[in-house]
């Protein structure tokens, strides 16, 4: 609002204070709206750094914790907000692989960046991978992280087993 608009209605209030005595407890009340908005947002804020501190300590003691997959998605889809739907960055390949840009991610590395076919394949299990867990690309294509693409391996060395069979098989 311009100072103008404070100086009329002030003028205004000034004239009317007579007969109206009602504006004062109007203001009052516009006033007092304000600061609790203010306060309210304050509060979400406090809360969500809360959350993300929480998770990180989660997921640094407890890594494929039960309660950690939920508390993550809660998140996830609170920073999903308006405030990111033009953003169009937090995209990268690096051989081949996808990264996507996902800071709040209990594995993300220290830029924020987690491998798509990872997210894919959590999508699909409905929680977060465990540290051995290696999704495979069943055609090779490393950038081809369709669901139906993506074979999960329980453990690394079950994961390097496949590939060297594979290649003794040449
Ligand atoms: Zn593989």
């Amino acid at each position: 609002m311009s100072m103008l608009g404070l100086k009329h209605n002030a003028e205004t209030k000034r004239k009317m204070s007579g007969s109206q005595i009602g504006n004062k407890n109007a203001e009052g009340h516009i006033v007092s709206r304000e600061t609790r908005e203010k306060m309210s947002a304050a509060l979400r804020g406090k809360r969500h750094e809360q959350s993300v501190e929480t998770r990180a300590k989660i997921s640094a003691s407890l890594r494929g914790h039960r309660n950690s997959p939920e508390s993550y998605e809660k998140s996830a889809a609170s920073c999903r907000g308006a405030k990111n739907y033009r953003w169009k960055g937090g995209k990268t390949i690096i051989r081949g692989y996808v990264y996507l840009k996902r800071p709040n991610h209990p594995r993300a590395s220290k830029r924020g960046y987690v491998a798509e076919h990872h997210l894919v394949m959590e999508a699909r299990l409905g929680r977060i991978l465990l540290p051995n867990e290696i999704p495979h690309h069943v055609n090779g294509n490393p950038a081809d992280n369709r669901d139906e693409n993506l074979f999960l391996f329980s453990s690394i060395g079950e994961h390097i087993k496949f590939h060297k069979t594979q290649e003794e098989q040449l």
